[in-house]
Formats: structure tokens, C-alpha cells, sequence
């Protein structure tokens, strides 16, 4: 029943006991498989230590720019916020800076897509920023995401992991429509 298949170090044809086996029993390719396999497990290893040592501030980074790539893929094709020009360069410009105002820093309401000249060289053109958002989301929303942006808020290590998790997510249903 089982087909023939090339071992993937030798090249040459044995019969797999299943299909997951890759390489034939010579002791070199065996060896060779070992190898693979402990390289695998100490790449693995070497991640997780890694990530254990990230600190909450670069979670931070992390979770920002999976969140910042949430809305540039959510407001795709969209002007920008501030200028109403199609941006050359999109960035996700938040209304409420995120330096200063943690809280709102992963709120959908507060970041829209933005030219990279209104965002970096304007320093965000809030003046223009505020009339476009109001016309998004509304006086309403931007009241109530003015008394969010004045609360004080630090951000755990798991609440940041659990963001970009969400985020990542929610990337992977935008690009599948
Ligand atoms: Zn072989
Ligand atoms: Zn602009």
C-alpha cells in the first residue's frame, strides 16, 4: 500500500512507515533528522525565553503597531482624516496622542488612517483632525472618547499580549472579506 518516497537528506527512495516520515533509516539521515529536530526544539526554547524577557514596555510596541496595522487595513482607500488627501504614505494617526494618553491609545474611535505629512510634519493637523472626526464617529462618540483620553490607565503585560492577540485577529477577518 505505502508509496515509495525520496529521503529528504539522501535523495534516495525508501518505503515510510507513515506519512509524516521524511528520511530513510540510514544512520547519517537518522542523524541528520535528530539534528533537525533538537535545532527545532532549541529555536522553540530560545523564543519563549525571549518573549518571558520582554518587559510590559515593549509589549507596548508590539501591541501598538498590530494595532496601528488594524486601522490602516480597517480604513483602507480612505482620505486622510485631517487633510482629506489620499495619502502618499498611510499612517494611523491617533486624535488623543498615545504618549499622552494611555488609556485611549487602543481605542478604535480616537485612531484613523492619516497622511504621513498631517500626522509627522503637522504633528497630527489636530485643528482639521477635529472636524473629521466628529463627521466619522459623531459628537457623541468624540465626547464621551474626550472623557476616556483623561483617564489614567497603565497597561499590563497580559492586557498587551491579549491586544495584539485580538488585533492579529481581527488583521486575518479584514483581509479575508
Ligand atoms: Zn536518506
Ligand atoms: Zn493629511
Amino acid at each position: 500500500m505505502t508509496k515509495q518516497k525520496k529521503c529528504k537528506y539522501c535523495g534516495n527512495q525508501f518505503t515510510p512507515y507513515n506519512s509524516l516520515q521524511k528520511n530513510c533509516f540510514h544512520d547519517l539521515c537518522v542523524k541528520e533528522m535528530i539534528k533537525e529536530k533538537e535545532l527545532k526544539k532549541w529555536k522553540a526554547k530560545k523564543a519563549k525565553l525571549k518573549k518571558d524577557l520582554m518587559t510590559a514596555s515593549d509589549w507596548l510596541k508590539i501591541a501598538q503597531q498590530t494595532f496601528n496595522k488594524f486601522i490602516r487595513e480597517r480604513d483602507k482607500g480612505q482620505l486622510c482624516i485631517s487633510c482629506k488627501q489620499k495619502p502618499k504614505k498611510v499612517n494611523a494617526g491617533h486624535f488623543w496622542s498615545a504618549g499622552g494618553h494611555s488609556n485611549v491609545r487602543f481605542n478604535e474611535d480616537n485612531v484613523h488612517v492619516q497622511c504621513e505629512y498631517c500626522n509627522t510634519f503637522k504633528s497630527g493637523n489636530l485643528l482639521n483632525y477635529q472636524i473629521g472626526i466628529e463627521k466619522r464617529i459623531g459628537g457623541e462618540r468624540l465626547l464621551k472618547l474626550h472623557e476616556l483620553a483623561h483617564v489614567t490607565k497603565k497597561w499590563t503585560i497580559e492586557e498587551l499580549k491579549e491586544i495584539n492577540t485580538v488585533y492579529k485577529e481581527k488583521i486575518k477577518k479584514l483581509k479575508n472579506i
